[in-house]
């Protein structure tokens, strides 16, 4: 790739999109979420972290939304992750709601960008379409393995002539474009806490940068918008680091300045797995709705992998920007511990507020959301007094609720039975694309028809795990009142206190499951 090719695409980029100049000692660093999912507590450290280190050097931080995985990707997602880093008060310079001159930050409103940028790749021949079929790669895939070969694309349509491509597109073959990849030696860069690293090339593969679809793949937009956003350092999840020699070639080809690349520790569950949703809650949602004050849980993410340099464990955003020193980073996996993050946030409420302070906090905590309204036609049919409220009511304000094995004692049930009940209903759940009382209702009479049981005899357990009473509140609204988190942990101490489901357990469950359909 030579240096006359390097300057031409620049050129042609800068006739077609100007991008604005910026100056080489600007600090601009990113979150870049895919809004697939909760709002996970990884994103709310890794957007932590970017947002100190900008500040702390007088730049800016940057929100962009990836979400160029349009099955996966939905709206509620992307609501949830900006307002979750708003309630986390994360928020940020430029991006979705606060533009800034290098929008639109959403991926799905720049395929325009990334259509001008694959073009002068193609033309570079730094890119190539490849018209291999679904069947030849899957075929491709298992001979690897049998030969105990490097997975990966073997450049079957690299050899194609410029006639053939031509002749294939014309008759609209389905197509993605990869990109080229040196064959031989290293690719070599620095990260911030690492030094230098080096991955082989014939380790990395001739990544799809544009899929069938027109839409391109994360590594291309995200190279594409890095670069025109003028982000100066790139801090994102250490899961990311093998995808860096794609990243760099992108850059190398395109021409342009690489940016610093940092890759943080990823958060871990006590046991030091990676933190996953099976083992520990993970989505920031949960941590509202359980009452953590979103001060109490910022310290605690900024205590991942960090500390202050006065060995201080309780500190602010604002004292933590002003301290901040991306070289205080240690590599050592950080435990995201709960049990630690409680006891943080019951300092906070403690030392932090006042006795004003804390009612008010309590009262805009307990009534968020309009909870207060949706509960009250739910206990008015049901109390005498106002005494009988917060009896009936506690459960709406409740975290886990406390179960014994006697709670679940019940004549037609035995507990096999209702741990796949709540297990299954546990899935059914978290599959919900919308998340209303007709929704969940359905979602419960098609589980309870599914599995032949009465109604009735369906919603004991889950009566038990949400309210811990067989008689209260229909069982379905508090789940709509209550929301997919608390639901999920109280489900799960259900089915712990029932005895669990052991792995091989699972795997049964899980197939089962799936014969339901
Ligand atoms: N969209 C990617 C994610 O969901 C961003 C990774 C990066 O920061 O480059 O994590």
């Amino acid at each position: 790739m030579g240096i006359t090719r390097h300057s031409r695409i620049i050129c042609a980029f800068n006739i077609q999109r100007p991008v604005k100049t910026r100056s080489m000692t600007e600090v601009r660093t990113r979150i870049a979420p895919s809004p697939t999912g909760d709002p996970h507590v990884g994103t709310a450290y890794i957007a932590l972290f970017n947002r100190c280190f900008a500040h702390s050097q007088g730049g800016k931080f940057i929100l962009r939304i990836e979400d160029t995985d349009q099955q996966r990707s939905t709206g509620k997602s992307e609501q949830d992750i900006l307002e979750s880093l708003r309630w986390l008060g994360l928020d940020w310079d430029e991006g979705p709601g606060r533009e800034g001159d290098c929008g639109p930050y959403r991926q799905s409103d720049r395929t325009h960008i990334y259509r001008q940028h694959i073009e002068a790749l193609l033309e570079a021949g730094h890119a190539f379409h490849c018209f291999c079929t679904s069947e030849r790669l899957d075929e491709l895939r298992k001979q690897q393995m049998v030969d105990k070969q490097q997975l990966g694309y073997d450049g079957h349509c690299l050899g194609l002539t410029q006639e053939e491509v031509s002749n294939k597109l014309a008759s609209g073959i389905p197509h993605v474009i990869r990109m080229k990849i040196p064959e031989h030696g290293e690719c070599e860069f620095e990260d911030l806490l690492r030094g230098t690293v080096s991955i082989a090339w014939s380790q990395v593969d001739m990544q799809v940068l544009i899929k069938s679809d027109g839409l391109p793949t994360y590594h291309f937009a995200n190279v594409v918008d890095d670069h025109l956003m003028g982000i100066s350092h790139v801090i994102r999840g250490e899961e990311w680091i093998n995808s860096v020699p794609k990243h760099v070639q992108l850059y190398r080809s395109f021409g342009w300045r690489e940016p610093v690349f940092c890759h943080m520790p990823l958060l871990r569950n006590p046991d030091k797995s990676k933190l996953s949703k099976r083992k520990n809650p993970t989505s920031i949602n949960y941590y509202r709705d359980m009452g953590y004050l979103p001060e109490a849980v910022v310290n605690y993410l900024g205590m991942m992998g960090w500390s202050m340099p006065s060995g201080e464990e309780k500190f602010s955003l604002a004292e933590m920007e002003s301290s901040f020193d991306i070289s205080r980073v240690s590599l050592g996996g950080p435990i995201f511990d709960v049990e630690k993050l409680s006891w943080l946030n019951g300092r906070y409420l403690r030392e932090n507020l006042s006795d004003g302070e804390f009612a008010a906090r309590f009262l805009q905590w307990a009534t968020a959301g309009g909870r207060l309204e949706r509960v009250v036609p739910l206990l008015k049919e049901r109390v005498e007094r106002f005494t009988d409220v917060v009896g009936l009511g506690s459960l709406f304000i409740d975290g886990v609720i406390q179960l014994q094995a006697e709670n679940f004692k019940h004549k037609q049930l035995n507990d096999e039975t209702m741990v796949k009940i709540l297990q299954y209903t546990l899935w059914r759940l978290e599959a919900l694309q919308s998340w209303d009382r007709d929704a969940i209702e359905s979602c419960f009479q098609e589980l309870a028809s599914q599995l032949e049981l009465k109604i009735r005899d369906f919603l004991f357990p889950l009566f038990i795990v949400i309210s811990g009473k067989a008689v209260s509140t229909s069982v379905i609204e508090s789940v709509a009142i209550l929301g997919l988190d608390i639901s999920r942990a109280r489900i799960r101490h259900g089915i712990e206190v029932l005895g669990g489901v052991s792995n091989k357990a699972a795997k049964r469950l899980e197939s089962e499951f799936q014969k339901l359909g």
